[in-house]
């Protein structure tokens, strides 16, 4: 099994996390988890972004030291661990970190080695959001696209890389499929804009500029390096590139996949200047990239100055870490924004979980209990039941491998659906069945402990406290919930959905 390496992008510290950053960091944990679960040896890193401008503009805007004010946000991101479950292996912060500063020394003096930097006055359009410059013809109406609000003439000496000369190279790339994006949607927009050609970018910023903030330039102390060029290091400089760390080697240079997930809006720095940067520092380049769209909440963008950010942390204090996990991997589309609500958060949760997954393994151990003192009977799902066991593994496979976490939760929302089909068609609680009771309660807990298998990469604790249930010995446990129901209406309230994936339940008030 070859190697696994999965980043997230590293987030701009200039506030606390919003669930855009959750969505994220669950999606790469999901990978990361699945693929250890295959037996894949695997490794999982985020971080943040320490030395944006704008995380000096926010600490200023505080009142706050700047060093405390990136510490404190920073400690939040990594804080997203525990409440989240997440299992990353390493987090980098690019302004603390010994390995990403002598990381970035490094490559800088391999692309200048290279002869891909020169000096060059510049006047441009920049936006402080997007730390970059756009081009007239690619704002809206005057305005950024991103921000929607007007970027700031800026005119000034830098360093510039040559990217037009990576033109070629890229497009082989990208056409080839060795640097694979999915969605398809959004390779075909990269595709685009290289085939429209490349222009050279600026990749420092006077060092006054920034407040002395920011890594130097090598040779060069009155300017640093463009926080772009910085943070797209991380994924190398994480594994000890700086200091020729093995785990370098063996993580970047070695065979497998290089895998970053990242948000639509930043796809042009991973999928150009990126792989531009390592062509001409003559390293190996990341084998995927891929890329969720956004959140909003309650149909407003997620953003500090809308005012609706939705903090993490609450809604997982609040509702548990798999119900929120749950939302995140299961309605999100792959391609198009989508609204998040606590209410959709809620019926999703005890639609699926609670009614759907919980009644199934809930039922089927009253059943073992009342008939057999908990014991186990030997059997294998048959039928359509067996049919969807049986395409289980490979169709997660498939959908994770394309990054599409729709596709792999109804996957394993198929089996649930057949299992609960099946208990209704066999009625094993029926005295005429008793023929065939250890038939159907064997194929029932199998069926239960391959959807509670495939499910940990997805609900790691969900998934955990069924598999309790449905193996203790020579027992099974009594029966108890799984998932706790969240609405406050109870069942009635969550029966009122249905829907793909939801539960047999019939709808109230018929
Ligand atoms: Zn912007």
């Amino acid at each position: 099994m070859s190697n696994f390496y999965v980043t997230t992008a590293i987030p701009y510290v200039n506030a606390a996390p919003h669930l855009g950053h959750a969505l994220e960091l669950v999606q790469a944990d999901v990978l990361a988890r699945h693929a250890r679960s295959r037996g894949r040896r695997t490794r999982f890193l985020t971080g943040t972004d320490d030395n944006a401008l704008k995380n000096v503009t926010a600490a200023r805007a505080a009142g706050v030291e700047v060093r405390a004010f990136v510490d404190t946000n920073a400690a939040r991101f990594a804080a997203l661990r525990e409440p989240l479950s997440l299992s990353f292996d390493d987090f980098i912060r690019t302004s603390a970190d010994v390995r990403h500063t002598t990381g970035v020394a490094r490559l800088w003096r391999e692309c200048a080695a290279a002869g891909d930097f020169y000096r060059h006055t510049y006047q441009g359009l920049y936006c402080p959001g997007c730390e970059q410059f756009w081009a007239p013809a690619e704002l809206a109406g005057g305005l950024c696209p991103e921000h929607l609000t007007a970027p700031e003439p800026v005119a000034e000496e830098n360093w510039f890389f040559r990217l037009s000369r990576y033109r070629e190279p890229i497009l082989e790339l990208l056409e080839s499929g060795r640097l694979r994006i999915e969605p398809a949607a959004r390779r075909n927009e990269v595709l685009a804009f290289v085939r429209a050609g490349l222009t050279d970018f600026s990749v420092s910023r006077p060092a006054a500029r920034a407040g002395g903030w920011g890594i130097p330039v090598p040779g060069d102390p009155d300017q640093v390096v463009y926080v772009w060029w910085d943070a797209l290091t991380n994924y190398v400089t994480a594994l000890g590139y700086g200091s020729d760390d093995p785990a370098y080697r063996s993580w970047w240079e070695g065979p497998g996949e290089r895998a970053h997930v990242i948000g639509k809006g930043i796809v042009r720095f991973h999928a150009v200047y990126w792989p531009a940067l390592l062509l001409s520092a003559g390293l190996p380049l990341p084998t995927s990239i891929l890329v969720h769209d956004y959140l909003s909440a309650d149909g407003a963008k997620l953003s500090k100055s809308a005012g609706n950010t939705i903090d993490p942390f609450e809604l997982a204090a609040r509702y548990g870490a798999d119900a929120v996990r749950w939302w995140l991997l299961r309605e999100p589309a792959r391609v198009g924004d989508t609204d998040f609500t606590v209410d959709r958060l809620v019926r999703r949760s005890d639609v699926d979980l609670a009614n759907g997954l919980g009644n199934l393994v809930n039922r089927t151990l009253a059943l073992a209990w009342k008939h057999r003192a908990g014991r186990v009977p030997e059997g294998v799902p048959t039928g359509a039941l067996g049919a969807a066991c049986d395409r289980l593994p490979a169709l997660v496979d498939r959908a994770l491998h394309d990054f599409d976490f729709r596709a792999a939760t109804e996957a394993i929302w198929a089996v649930v659906d057949e299992g609960n089909r099946f208990v209704e068609a066999e009625r094993p609680w029926d005295p005429a069945a008793a023929d065939r009771l250890d038939a159907v309660l064997g194929a029932l807990i199998t069926a239960c402990r391959l959807v509670a298998t495939e499910l940990a990469p997805f609900l790691p604790d969900g998934a955990a406290r069924l598999h309790a249930r449905l193996l203790t010995g020579d027992r099974v446990a009594r029966p108890s919930p799984a998932f706790p129901r969240l609405g406050a209406d109870g069942l009635a309230g969550a029966d009122r959905l249905s829907g793909p994936g939801g539960g047999p339940g019939t709808p109230a008030g018929r």
